[in-house]
């Protein structure tokens, strides 16, 4: 008995298999395939937007010509993509510029212990194409080079989604999608935005939001919700002590350079167990020397490869929130409005709230910045200003002037030549380098494509 059942569901999948098969077609559908993504589509419903129509049409859009970038494809963008192609969007491209770590293998899903060494974005890509029949997922590997070489521009997107750890990435894609706005006798023409929907996790905690550029809140008007990166003060490490951390640091940036435990010239490498197990064993005894405790292996490890821990359901659930229901959403539904926040560290919570455009956003709200100094003050305390202030933090601001009809550089620090030039200008004060109360200062910085120009107002 049991054999002849095994026989008829041998025979069942064989027949099943062949009618996939055939089904399939060129087009790589068969039958029934979109039925979950047509039930959001073809039907209304109680959340469904106002304006939405249902119709089959939506679901052909969205099969054929609904191109979509997503950047990032490591923790969050992995599910992203795999959520993006199982609902039906065909025209994904990737980018991403890291390359596959053994520690990712985790939780990355479409990375095999093979692909070690190999760019995210390419493996990624090609996993999704030989995987989900239909799909087109082109890749590069630098955000900016896309743009500028490859094979399409931004405007041809219909919608970016961001899976980034970066800050930075995320405020450069925010700025370029604000610089694509078309204003019209300073009305916005809402067919030149690009909708932008950022994830981010951390841990056990993640959010995501939808942001329509130049209506609602972006990137730079909530950046105090950023924390600053956490480095720890030298002459704290050096000197004066109190947590593990500052052990840990103590080991890794004073001690093996001056020690240097595996040679002359042999940098630390956070995945040689040999080189972990130095630091630990440092840092131990630094710890014991204060009366410190909490010096962990785990802890070095994390210490010196700076390791945010990544937990994979929460990659899970933010993606999740992003794409089946926002990107459907932007068709169908009443979008996130805006800013979901997800904490399971205990228990579960989760709650969304309207974040609000920063009236006088650095990126968004086209109001002229202002920079309130005395004359005297120096152009290193400006620079500290642009770097230190919350809703600025720049990375390496380049600061220039128009003086006496010439275009002048204050300070640069990208460059090494023009660094050392310009560096002298750093303890000049204001008055000293010329600049005049209403002077226009251009800064341009990695952290947006355009320059930001900020009003020189003096203080007395
Ligand atoms: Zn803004």
């Amino acid at each position: 008995l049991l054999f002849s059942l095994f026989r008829k569901k041998k025979r069942r999948i064989e027949e099943l298999t062949e009618k996939m098969a055939l089904d399939v077609g060129s087009s790589g559908d068969w039958d029934g395939r979109w039925r979950h993504v047509q039930k959001f589509l073809e039907r209304s419903g109680p959340f469904t937007h106002p304006d939405f129509e249902p119709s089959e049409e939506t679901l052909q859009f969205l099969l054929e010509t609904c191109k979509i970038l997503v950047i990032g494809a490591g923790g969050l963008g992995c599910e992203l993509l795999k959520n993006l192609a199982l609902s039906g969007f065909r025209h994904i491209h990737v980018v991403d510029m890291d390359t596959i770590d053994v520690s990712n293998l985790n939780r990355q899903f479409l990375f095999r212990s093979k692909d070690v060494g190999h760019p995210k974005a390419e493996v990624a890509a090609d996993f999704i194409n030989s995987r989900v029949p239909g799909c087109h997922v082109p890749y590069c590997l630098i955000l900016f080079i896309y743009f500028l070489f490859f094979c399409m521009p931004v405007v041809e997107f219909h919608i970016i989604v961001c899976g980034l750890d970066s800050i930075i990435a995320r405020r450069w894609m925010n700025g370029m999608l604000l610089s694509l706005l078309v204003y019209d006798d300073g009305v916005l023409d809402p067919s030149s935005i690009i909708p932008l929907i950022d994830g981010g996790t951390e841990g056990f905690k993640g959010n995501a939001r939808v942001i329509l550029p130049g209506m609602t809140a972006c990137i730079d008007c909530t950046l105090e919700l950023y924390p600053p990166q956490i480095n720890f003060p030298m002459c704290t490490i050096a000197s004066m002590p109190r947590l593990p951390e500052h052990c840990i640091e103590y080991a890794r940036i004073l001690q093996w350079p001056k020690e240097k435990p595996f040679g002359d010239g042999v940098a630390l490498d956070g995945d040689n167990p040999e080189h972990i197990h130095w630091v630990f064993q440092k840092s131990l005894e630094r710890a014991a020397e204060f009366n410190i405790i909490g010096v962990t292996y785990r802890l070095t490890q994390g210490v010196v490869k700076r390791i945010i821990p990544a937990v994979a359901s929460t990659n899970a659930v933010i993606a999740g929130t992003v794409p089946s229901r926002e990107n459907t959403a932007l068709f169908a539904y009443v979008p996130l409005n805006n800013y979901l926040v997800f904490n399971d560290v205990d228990g579960l919570y989760t709650y969304t709230f309207e974040a609000e455009r920063k009236e006088n956003c650095s990126a968004c709200s086209q109001v002229p910045q202002k920079l309130q100094f005395p004359p005297s003050a120096k152009l290193q305390e400006v620079l500290e200003y642009l770097t230190e202030n919350a809703s600025l933090q720049m990375k390496s601001p380049a600061i220039t002037a128009t003086l006496e009809g010439k275009n002048k550089t204050l300070y640069l620090q990208t460059v090494a030549s023009i660094e050392e030039k310009t560096r002298p200008n750093l303890c000049k004060t204001l008055k000293e380098l010329g600049l005049a109360d209403g002077q226009e200062l251009a800064v341009a910085d990695v952290t947006t494509p355009q320059t930001v120009l900020f009003k020189l107002n003096f203080t007395s």
